[in-house]
């Protein structure tokens, strides 16, 4: 097996080591130190950003062992001694640097690689590709969506001899980026999933993107493309006359000639049958899907495959097995109190690595339980590979393992030093004894390659609801968390709001991702809400907004931060401070600045401070404010009067201390509107959970709930008759009505009714007709296509829950924070 020193990269770069103590071979190259698994050969990128200066981790990795580093300019080079074992190159572009690495790591392998670029559609095409191509392949491919300028030298990074084929997704946002990304995968066969108008935003025009994504193909053989975009198929001509003469197109088309000719598309049996024209003969084949955007996927497939010389009569029957790509890590209950992570949509070495830490992050359980199938295709010898992964295990602190499979099985001695652990050979062995094991309290990741049907398993363990859930977007939750600290001031702080159930969301599901994200602070609304973070394992700081008597105890035990608004709550916290003999609590002041909620008023500054001051009881953590109107510009000169209030104020505590205090006042809107209120550290609320009034933040903002039910029962209604309470519902003509589970014991808000509120029943809008019910609602469906266990969507990505607020004339604040608990949450991941 071919592989890279230490001094091999340097050469690889072109420049010497900064410092070299040692030569080990690289295995693994690592961009983010929370994913470090295995110590030995890792390869660690100090890839820096506005907000976070990756040398800050360099020293924990070298703590556990991490050797080899390659840093940027900036990195201060008085701090080497610290790390006398260490080998570190320095670099002016870290990313650059792990860019050309990978590409020469790619120029050792001559084996096809497919390349997919596009604007939708990359990871389905590339997860149908491998699933219609792994028999008779051995596939090397991009884990998840890993298609950036870092995911895809990453992915690269994972070719060996072991493969014959490589299939990786490539994306790009900006110009540019393309030129980048060729040489690492440098395409023998290039594909375009699908080019939408979507996210042209970073491109002057579609043109323009379409020719940036087509450097991709400078060097390929072959390129498969959809012909019935006129643009694309233009520009494509043009791209050949200009820049690769010799490449091959095949083309598909609905509408005109092409290699590949559709000649019909028919609906079907849950599915579509697909009947085409190729090399003067006709086929078809059927897909277990019927919506538009699958079809068009399984036609860039077929014609891809057809490229490669492979029979029409295999594709056939290949592609009727093709299964939705659950490319989501989804958090469920499970029975007993369990918590169940379901990731049974690959088990290969990357996607564990991303699953582990995934579960690690989990903290409401001290128990945590892997159940894992055989790992296919690693690319390392099976003793190496399972010894590896029992290391992990070991370092992780894993308290139970389960192994399924006859490979995993064979080398089952791998896991000695593991406490508990049992093996089975077959899914269904493990299935017969599952109640042997009592699973309770405790996190599960299950993760098994598609054969073993782990979804048997997860089936097994989950705890059956009502079926109305919220589905919670954690990859959006964190994309949401980076678009904010990204307009950050240098070395402002971030405190996360996550009262009210972090606005409906979760508690310790979202404060365990935020904590994990990097957040400075949380901001819980009662002490109850911060015990519950607490037990799960939270160890931020909370402050604790509606600070009572009652909660002193419970503030004190589980070391919340009360916020103190008034001397009332003032003098009562200091006597049980002082009864208890505690000194220097850490407390928040809270000043009112026109809000007239909670908070002491200018008059009050000069004894507020005598009291704080007095025997050292407290230490003031920060001193704040709220703004009563930051999204709003019309109220601008307010908000100014209010800053200086503030200012004001601070200024004269600041003096009787005689030192600075952490100072903040800015919520969502103000963060982007107003930086230059942004003091030490702002309070981030509602955007994190994808809500900005800000049309750009907005953009940049991704949806993260998702509020879904199911319809219940259909039927048909004569005109003149009524539905619902009240006759409130009356029919005009003959009507067909879908009851949906969900009413406003649920959430769903009574002031919906009659036409007010709108479902999306597949995707079409259905109006409410007669009163929301308690636990149900009527939808007049009339001449929509549905059937009775259909999907509705509430809210969510293309209902987004601003506008349901606006039917129910309200806030998307109140429609989120009043999601009844008794409707189910499911986290995922993307
Ligand atoms: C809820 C709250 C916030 C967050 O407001 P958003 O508009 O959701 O960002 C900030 N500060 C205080 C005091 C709050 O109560």
């Amino acid at each position: 097996m071919h592989s890279f020193t230490f001094t091999d990269v340097a050469d690889i770069l072109g420049v010497k080591p900064l410092q070299q103590y040692s030569n080990p071979v690289i295995e693994t190259l690592l961009t983010d130190s929370r994913k470090l698994l295995l110590v030995e050969g890792v390869l660690f990128f100090a890839i820096s950003s506005n907000q976070k200066n990756a040398d800050d981790f360099i020293a924990p990795l070298y703590k556990n062992g991490v050797r080899c580093f390659i840093i940027q300019d900036h990195f201060n080079t008085s701090v080497l001694p610290q790390f006398p074992e260490a080998n570190f190159i320095k670099v002016h572009d870290v990313i650059m640097a792990l860019q050309q690495i990978a590409a020469r790591h790619r120029r050792e392998f001559q084996y096809p690689v497919i390349g997919i670029t596009g604007s939708n559609g990359k990871t389905i095409v590339k997860e149908w590709l491998y699933h219609l191509l792994h028999e008779a392949h051995d596939i090397v491919r991009s884990p998840k969506s890993y298609n950036s300028q870092v995911g895809v030298p990453l992915s690269v990074w994972q070719m060996n001899e072991v493969h014959n084929l490589g299939i990786f997704e490539a994306g790009i946002s900006r110009p540019g980026e393309m030129q980048q990304l060729q040489p690492i995968i440098d395409p023998s066969i290039g594909v375009i999933s699908y080019i939408g108008d979507a996210h042209a935003e970073g491109f002057e025009n579609l043109s323009q993107k379409i020719s940036e994504k087509l450097q991709l193909f400078i060097h390929s053989k072959k390129l498969i493309y959809c012909a019935d975009d006129e643009l694309l198929h233009s520009t494509i001509s043009n791209f050949i006359k200009t820049s690769n003469p010799s490449l091959q197109t095949f083309s598909w088309s609905t509408t005109k000639t092409a290699d590949l000719v559709v000649n019909s598309i028919t609906k079907k049996d849950a599915g579509s049958v697909v009947k085409v024209k190729y090399a003067g003969g006709n086929f078809d084949y059927f897909i277990p899907f019927e919506d538009d955007a699958s079809v068009h996927n399984s036609l860039t497939c077929c014609s891809v495959l057809l490229a490669m010389n492979i029979a029409p009569d295999f594709i056939a029957v290949r592609m009727s097995l093709l299964r939705a790509v659950e490319m989501r890590l989804e958090l469920k209950q499970g029975i007993n109190n369990c918590a169940i992570i379901n990731d049974s949509y690959s088990a290969d070495i990357n996607s564990l690595a991303i699953a582990m830490d995934f579960l690690m992050q989990q903290q409401q359980h001290t128990k945590h339980t892997v159940i894992l199938s055989d790992v296919l295709q690693s690319g390392q010898e099976d003793n190496v590979l399972y010894k590896n992964i029992a290391t992990v295990f070991e370092q992780k602190g894993l308290h139970r393992f389960i192994g399924i499979g006859p490979n995993i099985t064979s080398h089952a001695n791998a896991f000695a030093a593991l406490k508990e652990k049992t093996f089975f050979l077959s899914t269904e062995d493990f299935l017969k004894q599952l109640p042997s094991f009592h699973f309770n309290d405790e996190t599960i990741l299950l993760k098994g390659a598609r054969v073993f049907r782990f979804e048997t398993i997860s089936r097994a363990l989950e705890q059956k609801m009502h079926e109305t859930v919220l589905e919670i977007n954690l990859s959006a939750l964190r994309n949401n968390f980076k678009v904010y600290k990204q307009q950050l001031n240098k070395n402002v702080k971030l405190m996360a709001m996550v009262k009210a159930f972090s606005y409906g969301s979760g508690s310790h599901e979202i404060a365990g991702l935020l904590q994990h994200a990097g957040a400075d602070y949380l901001a819980v609304a009662y002490a109850d809400e911060g015990v519950e973070l607490r037990k799960a394992g939270v160890r931020l700081p909370i402050m604790v907004m509606n600070t009572e008597e009652a909660g002193f105890d419970t503030i004190v035990n589980y070391a919340l931060e009360p916020e103190l608004y008034s001397f009332k709550i003032l003098h009562s916290f200091y006597n049980y401070l002082e009864q208890h003999q505690i000194a220097k609590y850490p407390v928040h002041i809270k000043l009112d600045t026109g809000m007239h909620r909670l908070g002491f008023e200018p008059a009050d500054v000069l004894p507020l401070c005598n009291v704080l001051k007095e025997a050292g009881r407290f230490t003031i953590q920060s001193v704040f404010s709220h703004l009563v109107a930051s999204d709003d510009s019309s109220h601008d000169a307010f908000t100014n009067e209010q800053a200086k209030q503030f200012e004001a104020m601070v200024a004269e505590m600041e003096k009787v201390f005689g030192s600075p205090m952490l100072k903040h006042i800015a919520n969502t809107s103000a963060i982007h509107r107003r930086p230059d209120l942004q003091y030490d550290m702002v309070r981030l609320g509602i955007g994190l959970y994808g809500v900005d009034p800000d049309i750009h933040m907005q953009q940049r903002l991704q949806n993260v709930t998702t509020l879904k039910t199911t319809i219940s029962q259909i039927k048909k209604v004569k005109a003149g008759e009524s539905v619902g309470y009240s006759r409130k519902g009356m029919v005009t003509k003959d009507s067909v009505i879908a009851t949906v589970r969900i009413g406003y014991a649920d959430g769903y808000p009574r002031s919906m009714s009659n036409g007010a509120g709108k479902m999306l029943v597949n995707g079409q809008l259905a109006p409410v007709i007669g009163n929301v019910c308690m636990d149900m609602t009527m939808l007049d469906i009339t001449g929509l296509d549905a059937e009775e266990t259909d999907e509705v969507m509430v809210f969510g990505q293309q209902l987004p829950v601003s506008k349901m607020a606006t039917w129910g004339n309200t806030i998307a604040y109140e429609i989120l924070t009043n999601i009844s608990r008794r409707v189910r949450r499911v986290y995922y991941e993307e």
